[in-house]
């Protein structure tokens, strides 16, 4: 998914993706999420496989399928030195004229022990 997002002013891509606070998903939760009404158990292959009795065998593909999703982050342009937050999972790509300053700065101050240094002090359109 981050892979497609641009820079709205510049359209760079791909951003570096800072990550300041993940959590790990194994795949089953994943299909937990999707999960759709009218699929019943019988059609969800997780589910039969752990009826089976192979709960060794599920357990060991699971460890192998962890979902990284990045919770607070940050999407950074190389080109223009923009700054993008990442704020429960959203990725917040606005144009300077719709940012906001001081919500900006705040996220900036709560994770600066995690930020590189380069974007803290040299980032657009503001920095600590
Ligand atoms: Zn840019």
């Amino acid at each position: 998914m981050l892979d497609i997002l641009a820079c709205p002013l510049d359209k760079n891509y791909p951003l570096e993706l800072i990550e300041l606070n993940v959590k790990e998903l194994e795949k089953e939760d994943k299909v937990k999420e999707n999960y759709h009404p009218l699929n019943n158990d019988e059609n969800n292959p997780i589910v039969k496989k752990n009826n089976n009795g192979e709960g060794n065998k599920a357990n060991e593909l699971k460890q192998n399928e962890k979902v990284i999703i990045v919770i607070d982050g940050i999407l950074y342009c190389k080109k223009c030195s923009r700054f993008y937050p990442i704020i429960d999972e959203i990725p917040i790509m606005l144009p300077d004229e719709l940012r906001e300053k001081e919500k900006d700065l705040q996220f900036l101050t709560k994770w600066k022990h995690s930020i590189p240094e380069e974007i803290l002090t040299n980032s657009n359109p503001w920095h600590l």
